[in-house]
């Protein structure tokens, strides 16, 4: 419409120079044609009046007055004057005297006439003079006039070679109408073919220009439509829900709007298990199938990968909100087929009200994504906006955001629980990380670790606990016992570049030998990228520092790198060590662990012993080491009870 608009502005507008051109060329031309006009009349009488009339004189002639055989000789010129080069009358001056003049028209040449003019003067000092005359109120002119019409009045001074100064003067009056008819015609010729060129030119201007400008508004909606858009699914974009929300939320109208947000889960894995073409075409079924739950008034718009939000700017309350949102992931979790294969995944849904939840846009989609936070965190299929549960969550995500402070500012603090074996003698301790925080107390670390692990906070998080429980065993050396300490490293930290050589530096920054100190490292971790764990593995193993396989049986793990790997220790978890004595399916799963690690030559501790009935049972089975509540809770380092453990002598 803007582009059409502007077309017809171009067009007014070009065409009005087009016209003002054409106009001012046209004055230009007609004024060249009528000058050109009156040249070649005043050139034709000249040259009659030089060729015919002069040589019928000699200069003494002008003298005096004419005899009578040249007066009858000019008069048989001038009435021998024929149409095209017809003399209206003739006069011949002597200065201001007036020797001949004659009508031939009349027949009849007059010897009288009107006396010297300006012109005349101008003749006599050598100019040629014209002008056109129109005038019939002169007398002497008005037969003239009533005859010819306008008349060309040619003064043309009389030369004899030799002679400076004219003898006299050739007044020459001739019909001017047949030269204003050639001016006319050659004007209107001139005229209509520079109208026809203008035109052509226009048109031709106007056509580059509607073609120019058609492309221009085809591109620019191709640009619009991109600029609100997903290239991939058509859906709208975040942009484009952005503008829905503001107008859905902008009325003052008493319904309810809602905005489901829903989120896939475990899309990333169809992207590197089956490829990107096979996501897209996921991407692209679940696009079709919101499209087809979606209402003639809601808006479907895609945010993320595999984030999706459904607009319902007319919905009946929160409970119809819901209903809707329950449909819509039930759609999303239908059976996908792809690459030969059914893709199952499952959504999560969060659903937010304006203006219940929200005034405004902003909000609404804020609070939508709180929704679907907590219904991913409680694995609840929909969740509904709850304005208490969202409080806390800013409030934890205020307190993370102090965690690099917290952390340069030595915040974090160590708490230490022994590893016995089963008799109670203490052969090392775990280093477990607290935040000594000045407001909230002591956080455990459910509280912060995984935040860490997911920003880059968890590398100084690391190389803090590695510093502290070195400095620790350090401490204990001094004080003449060997203790050694084992602490947890997350992925992030093993695969991080650089990783073991930075602990060999912690160690010799405190002079603490490496056999005493234990990695503790999740299957997870290893299974991630095993091939560059077994690298960093081998790397801190042949440096001589102990690995100990963590929470061993949670995570998923491949025996056969179990038996590649350089590690010393397995850990069994204590969901299978705290349920070991009332479920036989537990009691399996240690019974093997343990046998797995005598077969790999690997020591087993079980995890969190909290009674002497788990311990008895686990003595049973031939488990030589444990951990637990039953023997000590984690405490700091001075509350530690190593009466039991190895003294250097
Ligand atoms: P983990 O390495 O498996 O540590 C053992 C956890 O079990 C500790 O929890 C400990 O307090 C708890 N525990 C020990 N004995 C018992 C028991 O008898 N009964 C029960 N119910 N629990 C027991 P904590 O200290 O809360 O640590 C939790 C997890 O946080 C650790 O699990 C470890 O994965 C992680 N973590 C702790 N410190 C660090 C650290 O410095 N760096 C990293 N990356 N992770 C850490
Ligand atoms: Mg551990
Ligand atoms: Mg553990």
């Amino acid at each position: 419409m803007r582009g059409a608009s502007l077309l017809v502005r171009f067009a007014v507008v070009s065409l009005v120079l087009v016209v003002l051109l054409g106009v001012l060329m046209a004055k230009l031309l007609a004024s060249m044609i009528a000058a050109r006009g009156l040249q070649s009349a005043t050139d034709a009488a000249v040259l009659t009046t030089t060729i015919a009339v002069q040589p019928l004189l000699t200069p003494d002639d002008l003298t005096r007055q004419l005899p009578a055989d040249k007066v009858a000789a000019l008069d048989r010129v001038v009435q021998g004057s024929r149409a095209g080069a017809e003399i209206a009358r003739i006069k011949i001056w002597n200065g201001d005297e007036l020797l001949y003049s004659a009508d031939p028209h009349t027949r009849t040449p007059a010897r009288t006439g009107a006396g010297p003019s300006d012109e005349l003067a101008d003749a006599l000092a050598g100019e040629i003079e014209a002008e056109v005359i129109s005038d019939s109120s002169e007398p002497d002119n008005a037969a003239l006039i009533d005859r010819y019409g306008t008349l060309l009045e040619v003064y043309v001074p009389i030369l004899y070679d030799g002679e400076a100064r004219p003898a006299g003067v050739f007044e020459l009056y001739l019909p001017y109408q047949p030269v204003q008819a050639s001016i006319r015609a050659d004007t209107t010729r001139t005229a209509a073919l520079l109208v026809l060129g203008l035109v052509v030119l226009w048109l031709g201007l106007f056509r580059v220009v509607a073609t120019a400008s058609r492309r221009l508004r085809v591109e620019s909606s191709r640009n619009e439509h991109q600029a609100r858009h997903d290239a991939l699914t058509g859906l709208a974009n975040r942009a484009h829900l952005d503008v829905a929300l503001s107008a859905a939320t902008g009325g003052s109208g008493s319904s309810s709007v809602a905005l489901v947000l829903l989120d896939l889960d475990r899309f990333r894995e169809v992207n590197d298990t089956l490829g990107h073409g096979c996501g897209d075409e996921v991407v692209l079924e679940m696009a079709q199938r919101l499209t087809r739950l979606a209402g003639p008034h809601d808006l479907v718009a895609r945010l993320g990968a595999d984030e999706f939000a459904v607009l319902l700017p007319d919905v009946d309350g929160v409970q119809a909100a819901l209903l809707h949102a329950e449909a819509l992931r039930s759609a999303l979790r239908a059976p996908v087929r792809v690459g030969g294969v059914d893709v199952v995944l499952d959504a999560r849904a969060g659903v937010s009200m304006h203006p219940l939840d929200a005034e405004d846009g902003p909000a609404l989609l804020r609070h939508a994504d709180v929704a679907a936070e907590q219904a991913k965190r409680t694995h609840v299929g929909v969740c509904a906006y709850d304005g208490a549960l969202d409080r806390h969550s800013t409030e934890r995500l205020g307190l993370l955001a102090d965690l690099a402070r917290a952390i340069a500012e030595g915040e974090l603090v160590l708490h230490y629980q022994p590893k016995c074996d089963l008799s109670g003698r203490v052969l090392g301790v775990e280093a477990l990380v607290r935040w000594a925080h000045p407001q909230r107390g002591l956080l455990p670390p459910a509280e912060f670790v995984q935040f860490a692990e997911r920003t880059g906070l968890v590398h100084p998080l690391t190389e803090s606990v590695l510093d502290q429980a070195l400095a620790q065993v350090r401490g204990w050396m001094d004080d003449g016992r060997e203790l050694p300490v084992a602490v947890n490293i997350s992925t992030r930290s093993l695969l991080q570049p650089g990783f073991a050589e930075r602990v060999l530096t912690v160690l010799g920054t405190h002079g603490v030998p490496a056999r005493l100190l234990a990695l503790e490292i999740t299957e997870t971790t290893i299974m991630e990228d095993p091939d560059r764990a077994l690298v960093v593995l081998t790397q801190l193993a042949d440096a001589g520092i102990r690995l100990s396989i963590d929470d061993f049986g949670t995570g998923y793990s491949s025996l056969a790198y179990l038996k590649v790997l350089p590690v010393h220790e397995l850990k069994i978890d204590r969901v299978f060590v705290a349920a070991l004595t009332t479920s036989e399916r537990d009691r399996v799963i240690v019974d093997s662990t343990i046998a797995l690690g005598a077969r790999l030559g690997l020591d087993v501790v079980a995890e969190g012993v909290e009674d002497e009935p788990t311990l008895s049972e686990l003595a049973a089975l031939g488990c030589q080491q444990a951990q637990g509540y039953y023997f000590s809770r984690p405490v700091p380092a001075e509350m530690l009870r190593l009466e039991g453990s190895d003294r250097v002598s």
